[in-house]
């Protein structure tokens, strides 16, 4: 479909708006350059507005907006310690006026840096539970935190709205569809081709929301998602499915297949959030060449899989790459001494 039959289906969804958009696109010349190319692009999601931050905001914009079109009065999610999910959905319930409650992973961390100082500085009910990862199937685990929520006296079914880990769920996911629109319309005002668009795969809600956007546009650009957690059996196909619900709220005819993306494994180093040399490397590249700062969990770890591709010749020196910058910037404060070990 054409960009404004999109722009008017997205718009029939309920939806708060709080986030700067468009986010930027910057051309990052110094890094294409000693890359030896392709012409990298950054697109500044971690600029986007809301508490510092980040993609989850752009899902957020949907779900609080279906959250208050159900007349919720609590908003509940999950995440780590260092979630920037949790983070993001404590600012902007708190902007609309709902009460936010987490329920984070382990044991409660005796000093509160990071995301987590600013979950506090926002006066979030938190609570921590046990959670083991690697495992699982994205579903199940979502499925279970819903019922150990559930459980809480914190929560109930009526007044309570549960956004699943990293806001992944097919409303949620349209803040992606969203973000591929606005892309091929910032491309096209700029007269450049797109080739590509890199991003760190947490959940991969975001890879299946972008690409669930290109195809509803019917666009060539290819994503490719970096792992940066190894977290998840079945990553590929669930990550498919994820796309197809998340197109057919706009295109009920649409499927979308591992075929339509691609995933990239091999840079999650020790464990999701633990820093990888790899991901400093990145880091400390886009610090010294752009003065963009990149986190240790999630965008160093994707962008080390980009230059990756990029010195093993993936790329052509002509094809024109996006990066989605998808924030995170607050655990490169909570995690300082380990990368400064790796630097
Ligand atoms: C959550 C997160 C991601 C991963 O997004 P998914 O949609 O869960 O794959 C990437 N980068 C940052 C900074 C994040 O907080």
């Amino acid at each position: 479909m054409d960009s404004k039959s999109l722009a008017d289906k997205l718009n029939e969804f309920p939806r708060a708006r709080f986030a700067y958009l468009p986010s930027n696109i910057e051309h990052m010349k110094n890094l294409s350059s000693a890359l030896g190319g392709p012409n990298i692009f950054i697109k500044r999601d971690d600029q986007i507005g809301l508490g510092i931050g980040g993609n989850k905001t752009r899902k957020l914009e949907f779900l609080l907006g279906d959250a208050i079109s159900q007349g919720k009065k609590k908003v509940v999610t999950f995440g780590g310690p260092q979630s920037n999910h949790a983070r993001q959905t404590v600012a902007a319930a708190r902007k609309l006026g709902l009460e936010p409650v987490l329920f984070l992973f382990g044991e409660e961390p005796q000093e509160y840096t990071g995301n987590l100082l600013l979950d506090r500085l926002m006066d979030a009910t938190i609570h921590f539970i046990p959670f083991e990862s690697g495992s699982k199937r994205l579903e199940d685990a979502v499925a279970d935190m819903k019922a150990e929520a559930l459980s809480s006296p914190d929560v109930s079914e009526e007044d309570s709205y549960i956004i699943p880990v990293g806001g992944e769920s097919p409303i949620g996911l349209l803040g992606y569809v969203g973000a591929a629109l606005e892309i091929q319309q910032q491309m096209e005002t700029k007269g450049l081709r797109l080739d590509y668009v890199v991003v760190a795969a947490g959940t991969g809600g975001t890879v299946a929301g972008l690409t669930a956007g290109f195809r509803l546009l019917g666009t060539n650009v290819k994503v490719i998602g970096i792992d940066v957690g190894a977290l998840w059996k079945d990553f590929e196909p669930s990550i498919a499915a994820s796309a197809t619900s998340t197109a057919q709220q706009i295109d009920p005819g649409m499927t979308i297949t591992r075929k339509d993306f691609i995933l990239v494994e091999g840079f999650v180093g020790d464990g999701y959030a633990i820093p990888s040399k790899e991901g400093v490397e990145a880091i400390r590249l886009l610090a010294r060449h752009e003065g963009i700062f990149l986190d240790p969990v999630y965008t160093g770890k994707g962008m080390a899989g980009l230059i990756g591709l990029a010195r093993k010749g993936f790329f052509k020196p002509s094809d024109n790459v996006l990066f989605v910058h998808t924030g995170g910037v607050p655990a490169l404060f909570a995690k300082g001494k380990e990368v400064l070990s790796l630097l």
